[in-house]
């Protein structure tokens, strides 16, 4: 894949680049490591002030760039700002807490004295997606940096003016140099970069194949990885649920970000007595979406992140249906210049039609009718991800008991899967393994090293 901007609004080239030799990478490496010698030894208040100047410059900087967010990747303005504020909080959120979360931990064993350690294991490799790409740099880095490791990011070759304005924050908000290194590369290169035996460990959000390659790659030299990748989660709407509130979080959750989250609402999965009338509210707000350019306000839905995520969404549906899905709502790219695709409806989906199987990456929502609490836990965890879900009902003691029958990383009652600074996110099955974000996440990367005292 060229590194290049694309504006998706337009499908016009904005700006191409050059990959980095492997001579420049092979220095960044280096001036990495040099950087981590020193920064281990920094201190917990040094390493958070340098995370509250990079925060700050980022809000600072909020309109430039969010408006680089969605030049390069489509996002409405206004959510792209969001991201930004987001990223921001979380930078603050791991300096303000980062400390208490790698405070040693007291044992009580039957002899002796021992308490545990959080030391740094060194450079580590990030292999970021381009669908929030400040918020899944952020919520990396951030922990990562406070625990005294140093980052190289790898970011989407489809983002390359967000990766470099990641990098000139760190600069500008002093971080010495090797601290933080955005590396212009393919992902195949970025893949042979695990067998580095200066890097420690590596880090990667995105898809099942990509996933697969670097982990193969890590476990080829024993390194630990973190794999955060795609998912289909369920929205399952129980005949009990608040059907209009229901039908709102069932727009923003397979619509936010065009449609184009890992933990987004893809599947929809009604009870036989509540889902006609879900169906068709929700049917009526997909309908009514104002779909155009992202950078206007008045927007509600804009392209995919590029041409060929819309060509192989339209390639999903389109075979779907050939194997016997029916349209209800859209089901055809968008007649206009740019990565546009119509908000979508499909149902009467089943084992080995496309939909049922795959994740649909964009505004594209799958629905299901079932008969029963319990079948929709069936058809909920008859999928090879496991990465979200979330469960609507007005009885939250019913919510708990189907959140705990989901077999996935995260469920939300009555929300649709979210993130924010202080929960971890992650999944299970083909949607990865390890977590990021809160506690758990910060212990990824860390020697959890016992120290016994006498
Ligand atoms: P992708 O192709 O896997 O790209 C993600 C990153 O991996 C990019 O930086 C990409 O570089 C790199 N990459 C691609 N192939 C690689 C390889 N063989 N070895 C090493 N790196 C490689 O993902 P995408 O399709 O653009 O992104 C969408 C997917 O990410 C969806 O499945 C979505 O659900 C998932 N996702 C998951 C989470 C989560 O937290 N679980 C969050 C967001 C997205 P290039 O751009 O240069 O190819």
């Amino acid at each position: 894949m060229p590194i290049q901007t694309i504006n998706p609004n337009t499908n016009q080239t904005v700006k191409s680049f050059e990959e980095m030799t492997d001579q420049a990478v092979d220095a960044a490496v280096a001036q990495a490591v040099t950087a981590f010698a020193s920064w281990k030894k920094t201190t917990y208040p040094e390493r958070a002030a340098l995370l509250h100047r990079v925060a700050d410059l980022m809000r600072a900087q909020k309109a430039a760039l969010a408006t680089t967010i969605t030049l390069e990747m489509g996002k409405l303005i206004a959510q792209a700002e969001g991201e930004i504020e987001l990223s921001a909080d979380i930078l603050d959120y791991y300096a303000d807490h980062g400390a208490q979360f790698l405070a040693d931990k007291p044992l009580e064993p039957e002899y002796g004295e021992a308490f545990v350690r959080h030391s740094p294991v060194g450079v580590l490799l990030g292999i970021e997606p381009w669908n929030f790409p400040f918020y899944q740099v952020a919520r990396f880095a951030a922990p990562n940096l406070m625990v005294g490791n140093t980052v190289l990011i790898k970011h989407a070759s489809n983002v390359p003016q967000c990766a470099q304005a990641l990098e000139a924050l760190f600069a500008e908000a002093g971080a010495p140099a090797g601290l933080y290194t955005n590396l212009l590369l393919s992902g195949k290169r970025a893949s042979a970069l695990v067998a580095d035996k200066r890097i420690k460990g590596v880090s990667l959000t995105g898809s099942e194949d990509a996933g697969a390659s670097v982990a193969a790659e890590a476990g080829k030299y024993l390194k630990k990885s973190v794999l955060e990748l795609g998912g289909s989660d369920a929205f399952i709407i129980l005949e009990d649920a608040d059907l209009d509130k229901t039908v709102e979080w069932a727009v923003v959750g397979r619509m936010n970000n065009n449609g184009q989250c890992c933990v987004a609402s893809k599947r929809f999965i009604a009870v036989e007595s509540i889902a006609d009338a879900f169906l068709a509210k929700f049917k009526d707000k997909l309908a009514h979406l104002k779909v155009g350019d992202p950078m206007d306000r008045t927007m509600e839905l804009g392209p995919l992140s590029s041409e060929a995520a819309a060509v192989q969404l339209a390639d999903q549906v389109q075979r779907s249906v050939v194997a016997g899905a029916t349209v209800v709502l859209g089901g055809q790219r968008l007649d206009r210049p740019g990565a546009f695709m119509a908000p979508t409806i499909l149902t009467d989906l089943k084992p080995g039609i496309p939909a049922y199987h795959e994740e649909l990456f964009g505004p594209v929502a799958s629905f299901y009718r079932v008969k029963d609490e319990q079948a929709a836990i069936d058809l909920a965890n008859d999928s090879t991800f496991g990465l979200g879900g979330s469960v609507f009902t007005q009885d939250e003691a019913r919510g708990q008991r189907v959140a705990d029958q989901l077999d996935t990383g995260m469920v939300f009652i009555n929300h649709p899967t979210w993130t924010q600074a202080d929960l971890p996110f992650g999944g299970t099955k083909r949607s990865g393994y390890g977590r990021e974000l809160s506690e758990l996440g910060i212990s990824e990367f860390v020697n959890k090293k016992l120290i016994r005292v006498s």
